[in-house]
């Protein structure tokens, strides 16, 4: 069993201040593997105050020496890169050649991104050449982070890393279910040499440290990934202290597959909604159908969704590990066996466990067919291998049934006419629209519309969530 129950406060690693284990589950065998402690009142308040005194220095370095640190601790990343896979592995379920090619990927890809844009970025910048003003962006203080456990590193490394790089000082609360990546990321944040108190970790849960968090009065800004639900209970506890509030949330995104479609178009979006075991905020978990194409597309899904195997993350190859816990697993039972009750066809998969596993919080690829819109498995995030597919007739239809959902972070659309595919994308209200399984470059903004969240992570906008904007004038 690995212990885990220090905090990093200050530079230093200190037991929390009262004792109170908590055990960390492996999802592929339900057994505990480590122990870590949620954190009280005492802690966070030692991590904040470690964090405003670091501020003052750190927010005056330059450029250059924040990009040196950084630089050393991506040469530290790469050389535990294994581990970093491993504690993933085996904290959320990630099936361990996924967790080293994705999971420990992304996070290399945020820091070698965020280094660059850096080097790049202007701090200081006259308005133009007739105004006597001039703007500058300054660090906007102590940062309170708060993460998720399905892609545990990438998040980490969205929050910390651009904090970082714009001399924010930091107290990073990762999930309380998946903190193992998030403990060895401080212990490389120690070895790179960081002035002690610009980051500090406390581990603990929503109702504990995170309320803490949210409602600190010497916490400048919160930023946050999770779910709507407590995406909301931050807003309103951070209210008091108008701290700004950047909010990555859920999503419900639609996949618009059209007649004139490539042809594996249905295929990879099979694949696209179940990778991470359906456990992705932009997951394209409502696949809408073009009906002149509707029953080759279900027999197409159904057989690419039986084609994927489900297994112990500890295996390689390709298959898809658990769903993250017992709380999720029994979730997204009960979701699926709401999509039987209210009259969907289960076309693939259903409630029972995959053959040959009866232990570990496994889920078979699930698909629903004649899905509507209405139906509470084509409104709730399901958050597990589950796809609603839903047939439209007309583009008008489609782009109404796509933004007919309270979210809006991730949607798709598949057609080989580029004319209609600019139109249609146009038209949906999401952060992101994905055509034709393009992905996202390295560096372009993530975030979400509506009750998917308020803020844009990565890039250029990734540094910029930690600024604040100054205008001087009478500058010349
Ligand atoms: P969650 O909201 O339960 O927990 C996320 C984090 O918030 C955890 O660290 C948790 O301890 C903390 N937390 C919970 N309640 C809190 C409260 N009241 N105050 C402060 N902190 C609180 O979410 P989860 O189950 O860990 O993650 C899954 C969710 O994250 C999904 O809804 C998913 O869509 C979303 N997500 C969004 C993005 C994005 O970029 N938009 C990315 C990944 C995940």
């Amino acid at each position: 069993m690995l212990k885990k129950i220090n905090f990093f406060i200050n530079g230093q690693w200190v037991p929390p201040s009262k004792k109170n284990n908590f055990e960390v589950i492996n999802p592929s065998n339900e057994e505990p593997f480590a122990i870590i402690s949620l954190g009280s009142k005492e802690d966070t308040d030692a991590a904040v105050k470690a964090a405003k005194e670091a501020f003052v220095k750190w927010k005056e370095t330059s450029k250059e020496e924040r990009i040196s640190l950084l630089e050393k601790l991506l040469k530290i990343y790469k050389k535990r890169f294994i581990e970093m896979s491993e504690a993933m592995s085996l904290e959320m379920g990630s099936p361990i050649d996924f967790a080293n090619s994705v999971h420990t990927a992304s996070g290399q890809s945020h820091i070698e991104d965020f280094i660059l844009r850096l080097k790049n970025f202007k701090f200081e910048e006259h308005f133009d050449l007739k105004s006597n003003n001039h703007i500058s962006y300054e660090p906007i203080g102590v940062c309170g982070l708060i993460t998720p456990w399905n892609w545990p590193i990438n998040q980490v490394a969205l929050k910390v890393i651009p904090a970082l790089a714009t001399g924010c000082s930091m107290i990073l609360k990762p999930s309380e279910i998946a903190p193992i990546s998030s403990l060895l990321f401080a212990e490389m944040i120690d070895e790179a040499g960081f002035p002690k108190g610009v980051f500090n970790l406390v581990n603990g849960d929503g109702a504990g440290v995170g309320t803490q968090i949210s409602g600190h009065p010497d916490i400048d800004m919160v930023s946050f990934t999770g779910s709507t639900r407590a995406g909301k209970l931050i807003t309103k506890n951070a209210a008091d202290t108008i701290k700004r509030v950047c909010l990555e949330l859920g999503g419900k995104g639609g996949n618009i597959v059209f007649a004139d479609s490539y042809p594996n178009a249905v295929r990879d979006g099979i694949r696209n909604v179940m990778s991470n075991s359906g456990q992705s905020c932009d997951a394209p978990t409502r696949m809408l159908v073009e009906k002149s194409i509707y029953e080759r597309a279900v027999k197409e899904a159904i057989d690419e969704a039986n084609k994927i195997k489900v297994d112990d993350a500890s295996k390689k190859g390709d298959h898809i590990g658990p769903v993250v816990s017992k709380i999720q697993y029994d979730k997204i039972i009960n979701l699926i066996n709401s999509g039987i009750n209210e009259g969907a066809t289960l076309a693939a998969g259903g409630p029972d466990l995959p053959n040959g596993l009866n232990k570990g919080y496994f889920i078979k690829p699930t698909i629903f067919t004649d899905v509507t819109n209405d139906m509470e498995i084509a409104k709730k995030e399901i958050f597990g291998p589950v796809l609603s597919i839903i047939p439209f007739e007309t583009e008008e239809e489609a782009i109404t049934i796509t933004n007919d959902t309270e979210y809006g972070l991730g949607n798709y659309l598949q057609t080989e006419d580029k004319e209609k595919a600019k139109r249609v994308a146009k038209k949906l209200r999401s952060g992101i629209v994905y055509i034709n399984g393009n992905a996202a470059d390295s560096g372009t903004p993530f975030g979400g519309y509506r009750q998917s969240g308020n803020g844009r992570e990565g890039g250029v906008w990734g540094l910029e969530e930690y600024l604040e904007v100054k205008t001087t004038t009478g500058w010349k």
